[in-house]
């Protein structure tokens, strides 16, 4: 029988990307085949695209990322799902049996140590078809949509820095950063109860986007060399909760400067380098509570499902663009692009 070949857009090398056809990968005992709909481009999938290679030690063959995506069962394989039925995908490869697992913290996994996603270290949905553990797929119910569906992942992040914080109703809260994830958490900061909500961003690229969707109620400038007291003043003291969505040691710095003494500062960005300096004395004298926040659990994937499908948020009014896969290149330069006001791609297989 003739190989079952698919189009998927294949990392070559640094910011390249290549639309191949590529052999379709055998179902396998555990695993589950799905037609892909949609997948959201991540900012982490620029990293990887800069790098021109993923984070596998082992060479994967004709290595594709993508690990927001959804789709349609095609082959259930040994699974309970059925041929038709809608599924997105976790895409934490935890292990099931670590003690971080078996308590519900399988976002802490110790097999999976910030890095065994799929789309990182294995093959994602930038491609026609997706083979994947089918302990993995969550049913779609039919009011969450496939762009939508393509949000799920940046969501589930916002979803559970909120819910790591100690936000209470009327808290005055303050995001640093103005991408995909600052934008969500505020939304959802905002459902949870914020009074006085303010973003600070470094650039307007995003800002029209936000203004639109009308969840923050200040917009700060990241650069200004007052900005200190401009944040202590806008909060009458310091912000009660500080969400920091960059990654960087002048967003931290922004962080510690917008705080209320007692205040607590929670770390969702991911530092491109390995160490980052910070005003340690803020924190230790002004008792700043620094809460980690990464992914979120597999309780939680469930209830960021529900979160859309119940109508909490709309997350399809993020979506900047929608483009077919091959232009996925086009997709990942535009991104970058300091003039292309890019919040969320989405791109349809
Ligand atoms: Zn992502
Ligand atoms: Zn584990």
């Amino acid at each position: 029988m003739a190989q079952e070949m698919m189009t998927a857009g294949v990392l070559t090398g640094p910011q390249r990307v290549e639309i191949r056809q590529i052999p379709v990968p055998p179902v396998t005992p555990g695993m589950l085949k799905i037609r892909v709909s949609a997948c959201g481009v991540c900012g982490s999938d620029i990293h990887l695209w800069k790098a021109g290679k993923g984070w596998n030690a082992e060479p994967v063959a004709d290595f594709h990322m993508g690990h927001e995506f959804c789709g349609v069962v095609a082959d259930p394989g040994d699974s309970d799902f059925q041929p038709g039925e809608r599924v997105t995908f976790w895409a934490n490869l935890y292990c099931g049996h670590c003690d971080m697992c078996r308590s519900g913290r399988e976002h802490l996994c110790r097999e999976v140590n910030g890095t065994q996603y799929i789309g990182f270290v294995c093959n994602g949905g930038y491609a026609e078809y997706f083979v994947g553990r089918a302990r993995n797929a969550y049913r779609l119910p039919d009011s969450v949509s496939d762009i939508a569906a393509g949000l799920i992942d940046p969501l589930m992040v916002a979803y559970h820095a909120v819910r790591r914080s100690g936000l209470k109703l009327h808290d005055k809260v303050l995001v640093v950063g103005s991408g995909i994830i600052a934008q969500l958490v505020g939304g959802l900061a905002r459902r949870a109860g914020a009074s006085c909500l303010a973003m600070s961003r470094i650039d307007d690229r995003q800002l029209e986007k936000a203004r639109e969707i009308g969840d923050f109620t200040h917009y700060l400038d990241g650069n200004a060399p007052d900005r200190a007291a401009r944040m202590q003043e806008l909060s009458s003291g310091g912000f009660d909760v500080v969400f920091e969505a960059v990654g960087s040691a002048d967003a931290l710095a922004t962080c510690l400067d917008g705080v209320r003494p007692g205040g607590e500062i929670v770390l969702i960005g991911n530092s491109m380098t390995p160490v980052i300096p910070f005003a340690l004395n803020r924190a230790v004298l002004h008792e700043v509570r620094l809460t980690g926040s990464v992914s979120c659990t597999r309780a939680e994937f469930a209830e960021t499902i529900d979160l859309i499908a119940s109508g909490t948020i709309d997350v399809t009014r993020y979506v900047t663009d929608i483009l077919p896969l091959p232009q996925l290149q086009q997709a990942f330069e535009k991104q970058i692009s300091p003039t292309g006001n890019v919040l969320k791609t989405i791109i349809r297989p």
